[in-house]
């Protein structure tokens, strides 16, 4: 695994640690202020195409100027940080992530949510946040807690507050099921807890989403469909009524709302029910497919979780037959790309580990015939679009300055998002291996 030179801003938090707790709280709340640089990469990809020879000026936590280098000039008092063989990038956006879960393979997803306790999924999800931004991941999508209730909240304030490294984030808390459709499920005598919110009916379907949005979801995410029991398929699980006031209920509070959904049903009523994106998406057919483009509703395939889990249960990749779930979803996506519909891009990252958020990138150009280019641009001005990112996603003046320089050219060769030189956040330097 890749090291990565400790953030500046932690080797403060040190320092603050060994000077008192006065000097670390001052830190946490204020950390330095980010300076005005000059960064001179090999080439600026804007969100959009990429520029060699451009440069960027950063002053505060914006970008102030952007473009060829003979037309700018270094403001006075600017730091230079010469990037050769770097392409510099708007700070990628993890569209799907679980910051409070860690891979299946160390622990079920169902011992994680009735043994693992809180102050324990807290401390790991610290650590993902990090192993999260210092991947060049400047942004997050968090889509569900998963039996934690609303730590997500916790620690999207802990990163805002500069308390921890992490990417910003943009939560859905404790997500919404139908009674009885999700897990973990142990026998009909015992009520264990649950990894989303049971809600049903008119009433009980408007207090729970007004509830997470009270406790501070950012959008509300809902499965549309699951397994009932286990080793069955997926089924619907909301009715269309019931989906429709969902999403009614958030957007009257301007929250989005994200489905899960997997079977052609669910995604259907989703879709109608006007939800914003769908994740994962395996059996989608070209009819559903079309109906959501005419919709706006983006697709979130999420193919390195099936990817991961496929080989948790067995696979040997590269070696024998690929699964039938992975030759479903090959079938999905070639009818998804077929029809057109705005892809999102997320890999739900928790199944697998935080940090290796470019899994789902270099798959969806090695095993699903995107390009290079299709896909950073996904990942920086496209997600940004689809989750209403208007300040971040692409390099212009008075946009955030959320960049990240890697070796190499991504919009050729996908592997180089992993060769990660340097990301800030707001203008405040985390990695830099110089
Ligand atoms: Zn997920």
């Amino acid at each position: 695994m890749k090291r990565f030179s400790f953030p500046q801003r932690l080797r403060g938090f040190s320092l603050g640690l060994l000077l008192g707790s006065t000097l670390l709280t001052a830190q946490a709340q204020s950390p330095a202020a980010p300076a005005t640089l000059l960064l001179r990469p090999a080439a600026v990809f804007d969100g959009e195409t990429l520029h060699a020879g451009w440069v960027v000026v950063v002053e505060g936590d914006r970008i102030k100027a952007v473009g060829p280098a003979a037309t700018i000039s270094a403001p006075v008092g600017a730091r230079t940080l010469d990037l050769p063989g770097q392409t510099l990038l708007p700070g990628l956006i993890e569209g799907h992530s679980h910051l409070l879960l860690h891979p299946y393979n160390e622990t079920s997803w169902n011992d994680q949510v009735l043994q693992e306790s809180q102050a324990l999924r807290v401390a790991r999800a610290t650590a993902h946040a990090r192993h999260t931004l210092l991947a060049g991941y400047t942004t997050a999508r968090d889509l569900g807690s998963e039996g934690a209730g609303y730590a997500d909240v916790g620690v999207k304030q802990a990163i805002e507050q500069g308390i921890i490294p992490g990417p910003r984030l943009l939560v859905a808390t404790r997500a919404l099921v139908a009674t009885g459709s999700y897990g973990p499920k142990l026998s009909v005598d015992v009520d264990v807890p649950q990894g989303a919110q049971e809600a049903d009916g008119t009433d009980g379907i408007v207090r729970a989403v007004r509830e997470q949005i009270g406790k501070g979801a950012d959008l509300i995410k809902v499965y549309a469909d699951y397994r009932w029991g286990k080793g069955e398929p997926s089924r619907p699980t909301f009715s269309q009524e019931e989906l429709t006031l969902i999403v009614q209920t958030a957007r009257a509070a301007g929250r989005p709302v994200v489905a899960h959904a997997s079977t052609p049903e669910g995604m259907r009523r989703a879709t109608l029910a006007g939800v914003e994106t769908i994740e994962h998406g395996d059996g989608g057919t070209p009819e559903i497919f079309k109906l959501m483009k005419q919709r706006g509703v983006a697709l979130c395939p999420t193919v390195a979780a099936g990817d991961a889990i496929s080989q948790y249960q067995g696979w040997k990749k590269g070696q024998g037959p690929m699964p039938e779930r992975l030759e479903q979803k090959r079938l999905s996506m070639q009818a998804a790309r077929k029809s057109g519909v705005i892809i999102a891009i997320g890999g739900d990252v928790g199944v697998f580990q935080h940090g290796d958020n470019s899994r789902e990138a270099e798959l969806l150009v090695q095993k699903y015939g995107f390009s290079a280019l299709e896909v950073v641009q996904g990942q920086t001005s496209g997600n940004a679009r689809i989750f209403h990112l208007q300040d971040r996603g692409r390099i212009q003046p008075g946009l955030l300055a959320d960049l990240v320089a890697v070796a190499g050219d991504p919009t050729r060769q996908i592997t180089a998002l992993r060769q990660v030189k340097l990301v800030l956040k707001g203008g405040v330097v985390y990695t830099n291996d110089k």
